[in-house]
This record gives structure tokens, C-alpha cells and sequence, in this order.
């Protein structure tokens, strides 16, 4: 099968690589109809995260109809329509049954790798690195999916572009929001405006946000998230910190939620050549600049909500603003099939149509210039879908 794959820094090509067959009893193998491009993908490409192999097959956002399923799952026929959850697990483990499937305990092979640098291992995911299960993606005609019992979520006849991002932007944009408890009356902020941003914004609102403030540097990106109701700035023309307190009669934001992650970018200044030649170096693995913003600009007692990713280390963090103001944070890859079904249900009642992201559709072969246009964000890019 044609596959795309990660082969150095900056590099992916599609390749023959050969098609995946049943392994376990709880497998199933899906014929991919639509894909997507994710953010993280532009992590590996970008060369952030360690133990990627030349060959690996990239994705983790994917969707298609079912063509075989292993003798230990019951629930799935062929022919059903599913997406998947990017997280792989188990549904059993200690972690599955508090609903917390991003830390599956069962997914990851390799765990040994990823507690070295972490301490303890997530779960595994799809086409994400060896140290984190080292699984083929889904930038590809077929795909194995372990577990397929207990992840494959089946979406009867609603259309690719609708439920294709159940598979992760739009839970995790959601959980964005649930782990800041966004709630009515609160006043959000969101650094970034790419895909994540923007469901996490959308999440706000259906959560019953007041006021939602969206930061990006690119205009395009912030016109789409004032179409879904978000208030604007430009982290170019003003200093994010000192505008957001003026925008909320000097308290700050109720919330704060970073949508950017490790490889956040600073309009310029000393700080970041700074994260820039640490990280460089390896003396440091992320960029922090959101992070240390959305912690210094959070209100008294507020939440700040990380799903932007990380992948190591950090420096200068702001711990002193963070113990004395009694905030909160929480982070984490998506718990996506906790929020899978209700949001489901939202896109079913047509509370919200999910396409709404979509700029760029390409055939799977044109993966490396999908990767190239969400990468310089160019031509109005905002998300890549790819059909096989
Ligand atoms: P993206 O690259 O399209 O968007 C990132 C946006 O952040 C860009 O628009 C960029 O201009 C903006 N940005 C950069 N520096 C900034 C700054 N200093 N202030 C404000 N905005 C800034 O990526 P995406 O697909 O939207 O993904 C965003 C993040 O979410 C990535 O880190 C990705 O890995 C992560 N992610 C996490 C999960 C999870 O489960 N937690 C799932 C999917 C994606
Ligand atoms: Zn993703
Ligand atoms: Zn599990």
C-alpha cells in the first residue's frame, strides 16, 4: 500500500510499504477515506521528538470503513464506517476505566523508552514515535488498529468532513476547555489559532463561555476564530500580557488555554534567541514562551489549561506568579474516547459542523506539499485533509 512516511528532519515521502495484517484478536484493519494533518505531525517533522525512524508511517487523525476485523471483536462488522481515536487503549487497564485512555497502561511496547524521559509512560499512539508505541499511522491506504473494540467509534452516514476530527482536534480543543472548567460567564484565553484553537475556542462557547480571546500572529486565522466568536490580538502589534489585563478590567483571564505548545514563537526579543539556541543545544526541549505567558496573565486563582505539546524540558517557568496567585494547571494528550460520544451527539444535533477548519483537501500522494503549506502556513492554510 502507498503510505506516507517520515524519513529525516523536514522530510516525509510516500512510499510502498507493505499493508498491515491482523496481529491480535482485538484488531481491525481500516481502509482509510480521509486523513488529516495535525500540528504534532509538524513536531516530528520539524524534528522535536525523539526515537522517529526513517520510514515510519506518519498520522494519527484518520477514518474509513472497516475490511477486517480479528475473532475477539464482536461490535464491529466489515463495512462499518469508524474513526479512531489517536490515543491507542486497551478500555480495561486502570487508566482506560477512569477514563483517562491517553495513559492507557497496555498500548505501549516500548514504555521503557518513554519512562526514561518522562518518568512514567502514556499511552501509545498512532504513527508517533518508537517511544511511544512505535504503531504505523494513518497517512496511508489501510491501517491495524489495535483495540479496535473498544476505539473505533462508528459513524453510520455522516460525511468524512464531520466527524473526521473526532478522532482529535475537536476532543482535544474540547478538553482544552473541560480542563480549565469553562464554564458560563467565564472570560477564556487561547493562544493559538491553528486547528487545536480553534475547536478549543468553539468548545468554549458551547460550554457556555462569555468571552473568548484568541491569540495568533496570522490574520487569516484570527478572521476565522471572530467567525465562531472569539475576540482577537495580534501578538505581533501589542504585548499579550498587558492587553489581555486591559481586556478584563485588570484581572486577567479566567482561564487561559495553550493551543501552541513547544515550538511557540516570539514576536522577537532577547528571550527568544534565548529558547531558541537552549533548544538548539539540547539544553532545553521546548519553547515555553506561551506557557509563561499564559501563566502570567491568568486571573488570581485561575486555570490554565496546556494542550499544546510538550515534549521535555522547559526553562524558566514562572513558578513564583504560579504558587502565590493559587492557580491551577492541568495538561495532557486527549483522553479522546472519553469525549468521542458526546461530541458525536453535538455534530449529530449540528450544535456544530466540524468542517469548518478545512482549507486544503489533497490526494495522499501530495503529502509532502500538505506538510510544506500547514508548515509556513501559506495560502490561508489552516487544515489538510488527504484521501488515499
Ligand atoms: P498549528 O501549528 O496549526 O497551530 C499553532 C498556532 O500557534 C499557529 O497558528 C501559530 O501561529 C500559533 N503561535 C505560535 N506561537 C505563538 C505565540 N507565541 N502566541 C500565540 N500563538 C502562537 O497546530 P495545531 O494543529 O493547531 O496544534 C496546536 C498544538 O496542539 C500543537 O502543539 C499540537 O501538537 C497540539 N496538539 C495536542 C493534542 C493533545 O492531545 N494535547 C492533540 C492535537 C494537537
Ligand atoms: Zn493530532
Ligand atoms: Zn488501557
Amino acid at each position: 500500500m502507498r503510505a506516507n512516511c517520515w524519513t529525516g528532519k523536514r522530510s516525509v515521502e510516500v512510499r510502498d510499504v507493505p499493508d498491515p495484517t491482523i496481529l491480535n484478536r482485538r484488531d481491525a484493519i481500516v481502509e482509510i477515506s480521509s486523513t488529516a494533518i495535525c500540528g504534532s505531525d509538524l513536531h516530528l517533522y520539524n524534528g522535536f521528538i525523539p526515537t522517529m525512524r526513517d520510514g515510519d508511517v506518519l498520522g494519527h487523525e484518520f477514518m474509513g470503513e472497516v475490511v477486517e476485523v480479528g475473532r475477539g471483536v464482536e461490535n464491529l462488522s466489515v463495512g462499518d464506517r469508524v474513526v479512531v481515536p489517536f490515543p491507542i487503549a486497551c478500555g480495561v487497564c486502570g487508566a482506560c476505566e477512569r477514563g483517562m485512555t491517553a495513559l492507557c497502561e497496555n498500548s505501549n511496547p516500548n514504555a521503557g523508552i518513554a519512562e526514561k524521559l518522562m518518568g512514567h509512560s502514556p499511552a501509545a499512539l498512532f504513527g508517533y514515535s518508537h517511544m511511544l508505541g512505535g504503531y504505523p499511522g494513518g497517512q496511508a491506504e489501510y491501517a491495524r488498529v489495535p483495540f479496535a473494540d473498544f476505539g473505533a467509534l462508528k459513524v453510520d452516514d455522516l460525511p468524512d468532513d464531520k466527524v473526521l476530527f473526532l478522532s482529535d482536534i475537536f476532543p482535544t480543543g474540547y478538553m482544552g476547555a473541560d480542563m480549565a472548567e469553562v464554564g458560563p460567564g467565564d472570560v477564556v484565553a487561547v493562544w493559538g489559532a491553528g486547528p487545536v484553537g480553534q475547536f478549543a475556542i468553539a468548545s468554549c462557547f458551547l460550554r457556555g463561555a462569555e468571552r473568548v480571546i484568541a491569540i495568533d500572529r496570522f490574520d487569516y486565522r484570527l478572521r476565522l476564530a471572530e467567525q465562531t466568536g472569539a475576540e482577537t490580538l495580534d501578538y505581533e502589534q501589542v504585548s499579550v500580557p498587558e492587553a489581555l489585563t486591559e481586556m478584563t478590567g485588570g484581572r486577567g483571564p479566567d482561564k487561559c488555554i495553550d493551543a501552541v505548545g513547544m515550538e511557540a514563537h516570539h514576536a522577537a526579543g532577547a528571550l527568544h534567541a534565548y529558547d531558541r539556541a537552549k533548544q538548539a543545544t539540547g539544553l532545553e526541549t521546548d519553547r515555553p514562551h506561551v506557557l509563561r505567558e499564559a501563566v502570567m496573565s491568568c486571573a488570581n486563582g485561575g486555570i490554565v489549561s496546556v494542550i499544546g505539546v510538550y515534549g521535555g524540558f522547559t526553562d524558566k517557568f514562572p513558578m513564583g506568579s504560579f504558587m502565590n496567585r493559587y492557580l491551577t494547571m492541568r495538561a495532557g494528550q486527549c483522553h479522546v474516547h472519553r469525549y468521542m460520544p458526546r461530541l458525536l451527539e453535538h455534530v449529530g444535533n449540528g450544535d456544530i459542523d466540524p468542517s469548518f477548519v478545512v482549507t486544503h483537501r489533497m490526494s495522499l500522494d501530495d503529502a509532502p506539499t500538505g506538510y510544506r503549506t500547514f508548515l509556513e502556513k501559506v495560502d490561508g492554510c489552516e487544515k489538510v485533509v488527504l484521501t488515499p
